[in-house]
């Protein structure tokens, strides 16, 4: 029989942006934000894998840097993995938690998303519907 535990480790396998190595995403810290590009208003939010976490949070800014572009780098390279990397609009509709938001999304149509994220919308707006909804 399959256990609630069983089931968790099944679906909660993500990718470290950084390191790519695949790991509980139940452990993923959130670690830095990141602007698609300066006419888009989604911001993403990329968590990483404990040991990663570990090595950035005492990292000076330059190497923090070097985790940043890393992490871009993998995801542009391989768009289509599992990394641990979700958006803010997410994170509100999931009452502030990474991992609901990394697994369900932020309920928002994609047709309002791309709206919000061209800036044509603001998310203000449409948040409120949204939250508390997972
Ligand atoms: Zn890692």
């Amino acid at each position: 029989m399959l256990s609630i535990d069983m089931f968790d480790r099944i679906t909660a396998k993500g990718k470290c942006p950084n390191c790519t190595c695949s790991f509980n995403a139940i452990e993923a810290t959130p670690a830095f934000p990141v602007v698609g590009s300066s006419n888009q208003k989604i911001i993403l939010e990329f968590a990483l894998c404990p040991e990663c976490y570990k090595e950035f949070a005492k990292g000076s800014e330059k190497q923090q840097k070097i985790f940043i572009k890393n992490s871009i780098d993998n995801i542009v390279i391989n768009p289509n993995n599992e990394w641990t990397v979700t958006n803010h609009l997410a994170i509100a509709a999931n009452s502030g938690s990474f991992f609901n938001a990394w697994q369900y999304g932020s309920g928002i149509p994609k047709p309002i998303f791309d709206l919000i994220n061209q800036g044509v919308i603001d998310d203000v707006v449409v948040l409120p519907s949204f939250i508390g909804r997972f």
